[in-house]
């Protein structure tokens, strides 16, 4: 069976995945009878693991938005107020006219693009922009070409070159890259297209939401340019320790989405509780910048371990990535940083280019500092060689 060529295959190059049966409890996870620190998670500013936070908020939450199913898609029985309160929520701290909610960023990203973009659209889109993204761009009607990863100077002659032949051109990138840890330069994007009336800016904050900018809005508040975005989207399952996604944008661009989005119309609504959750922690975003700072400081440190010992390192974030290679040399690197307590996963083709393979390493707020030390020095004293190159 093809089925079977295609697992031993992977088996072969070292690409072979299988869903890791950990304990989870707080920052640390348990394998194997092992304890470890979990530095592969995407609980950024340690809310997920926050389980004082959780009680206050099962206290105070209205019997109204107890439920655990919406039961029904938004457009018919399933929009209760605790959605629209936090779309009003979402709108208000952007400071945009409106936002809209999704089951998962994967719907947002998968759903918006083909909505939005017809056969006389043109996307630009990053080369490294994540897969739900790329879904998005498959489903539309669209053409659509990658530029070089942030490099800016093909995408500018590329919308210089094609912007008259079409009716709309959409700049698709991420805010922090998912697997690099990167940041996109989010106010030149915004000059670029402002200088263009056909050209939009579509910026995925998944990682970056929470983390970044003075009141957690993400690398759009840090840039200065929230009002620049056409769609500004994030997710609740990283930084907001929930699940969902949303965009904010325009009142026209919401309307037509509620009328046009497929994957907003055709799909059960988030459940009350888990919205009034996700509404619960985005208005105390502003509240946890200690967080962020703390977050921001161990980065660095991390950062530069991994420098000092010969890896590659374009990150500028809390994502940083030990780019090892070849895919079998990166599962006995996870092997040993196993061994020594950190629990991190390879991370290899197809989600990463062939010979890119890498530990994703993704900080969390919540570590604690002693451990953090002993995670530098375990980076900084690598038994396995880097091949360096990315
Ligand atoms: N966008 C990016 C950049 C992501 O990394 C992810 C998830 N890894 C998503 C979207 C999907 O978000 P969700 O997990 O909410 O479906």
């Amino acid at each position: 069976m093809k089925e079977e060529q295609t697992l031993h295959a992977l088996a072969r190059e070292g690409n072979l995945r299988t869903l890791p049966e950990a304990e989870h409890d707080g920052v640390w996870i348990g394998q194997d009878g092992r304890r470890m620190l979990n530095v592969a998670s995407n609980d950024y500013l340690g809310l997920a693991s926050d389980r004082d936070l959780q009680k206050e908020f099962l206290r105070s939450v209205p019997e109204r938005d107890r439920l655990l199913s919406a039961s029904s898609s938004r457009l018919l029985t399933g929009n209760f107020a605790v959605h629209r309160e936090l779309e009003a929520l979402l709108a208000g701290r952007f400071g945009r006219e409106s936002a809209l909610t999704f089951s998962s960023g994967y719907h947002l990203n998968m759903g918006i693009l083909p909505a939005v973009a017809d056969g006389h659209t043109l996307i630009l889109a990053d080369k490294l922009v994540h897969a739900s993204l790329i879904d998005g761009i498959r489903l539309s009607a669209a053409r659509c070409i990658r530029y070089r990863h942030q490099d800016y100077r093909q995408l500018q002659s590329l919308v210089e070159k094609h912007h008259a032949a079409f009716d709309r051109l959409i700049i698709v990138t991420e805010s922090v890259f998912s697997m690099d840890g990167d940041v996109a330069p989010l106010a030149a994007l915004a000059e670029l297209k402002k200088a263009y009336p056909n050209v939009m800016l579509y910026v995925d904050e998944a990682h970056a939401v929470g983390v970044r900018g003075k009141r957690g809005l993400g690398i759009a508040e840090e840039q200065g340019c929230l009002a620049d975005i056409d769609f500004l989207c994030g997710t609740f399952g990283k930084a907001l320790a929930s699940v969902g996604a949303y965009v904010v944008c325009s009142r026209l661009m919401h309307d037509y989405l509620v009328n046009r989005m497929r994957t907003l119309i055709f799909t059960t609504a988030l459940p009350p509780l888990n919205v009034a959750w996700t509404k619960f922690v985005f208005s105390r975003l502003d509240g946890w910048e200690d967080r962020r700072i703390r977050l921001a400081s161990m980065a660095e440190k991390v950062r530069g371990a991994v420098r000092r010992a010969g890896y590659p390192c374009l990150s500028e974030s809390h994502i940083v990535p030990l780019v090892v290679g070849e895919s079998e040399k990166t599962v006995l690197k996870a092997a040993e940083m196993q061994q020594n307590g950190f629990y991190v996963l390879p991370v290899r083709p197809p989600t990463v280019p062939e010979g890119t393979s890498r530990l994703r390493l993704s900080l969390t707020a919540a570590l604690p500092e002693a451990e953090m030390e002993r995670l530098v020095e375990a980076i900084e004293a690598p038994s396995i060689p880097s091949e360096g190159g990315t």
